[in-house]
């Protein structure tokens, strides 16, 4: 799950950053709305946190300026304009949720795992692969009834296949959901967490389709 963060206070923005890398999301930041207009189109993240005082551009327009061009990513406005007509207007103008400064990291991270859960898979929290369940919301994946405990990135991995049922993503696809820009990855991160996977929970829980990239499969 990739996060695009707009937002000027640079301090509040590595917070945020900070907070969300911890909770398993990919986060990338701009201060800028324009740049952040062209970052969704180019990166596809899955999620846009998005202030609205911005020096170049306001964060309602930046929103207009999405939703005119028929972009459906899931937007929650966290901006210190806290009056009524602000909010109604945030939301009119096609905003999912709206958050105001001073906020709750944790509230924060309710409410993007909620439009998470609108977002994906047709509103269903949980994905059954065989005798595995993924729950997207709690973040837990139960193998035969029994717990399995992942590393955020191997629990990021996992969701970004399970969000895709029967599709195979890339391995440059997977490195996007794990990674921020910037960040150095290890040309063979993806195989290791996926040998963790198959590990802690099943040798045939995703297939690699060779020269193209990797699925969820059924599992024994
Ligand atoms: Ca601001």
């Amino acid at each position: 799950m990739r996060i695009l963060l707009i937002e000027d206070d640079l301090s509040l923005a590595q917070g945020i950053a900070t907070a969300l890398r911890h909770a398993g999301y990919a986060v990338d930041h701009t201060p800028s709305g324009s740049k952040g207009v062209a970052l969704v189109a180019a990166s596809e993240p899955d999620l846009l946190v998005l202030d609205l005082g911005l020096p170049d551009m306001d964060g309602l327009a930046v929103l207009k300026a999405l939703r005119s061009q028929q972009r459906k990513i899931p937007v929650l406005i966290l901006t210190a304009r806290d009056d009524l007509p602000s909010k109604v207007q945030g939301l009119d103008a096609g905003a999912d949720d709206y958050l105001t400064k001073p906020f709750a990291v944790d509230e924060l991270l309710a409410r993007l795992r909620a439009l998470e859960r609108r977002g994906s898979v047709g509103g269903s929290a949980e994905v059954v692969i065989g005798d595995v369940t993924i729950n997207l919301a709690t973040h837990s994946v139960l193998h035969g009834g029994n717990p399995v405990r992942l590393s955020r990135r191997e629990f990021s991995l996992l969701r970004a296949l399970a969000e895709r049922p029967g599709h195979i993503l890339s391995r440059e696809q997977l490195e996007d959901k794990l990674y921020s820009w910037g960040e150095s990855v290890a040309s063979n991160t993806v195989d290791v967490h996926i040998h963790n996977l198959r590990k802690k929970i099943s040798p045939d829980l995703i297939q690699n389709i060779r020269g193209v990239g990797y699925k969820l499969g059924p599992t024994r």
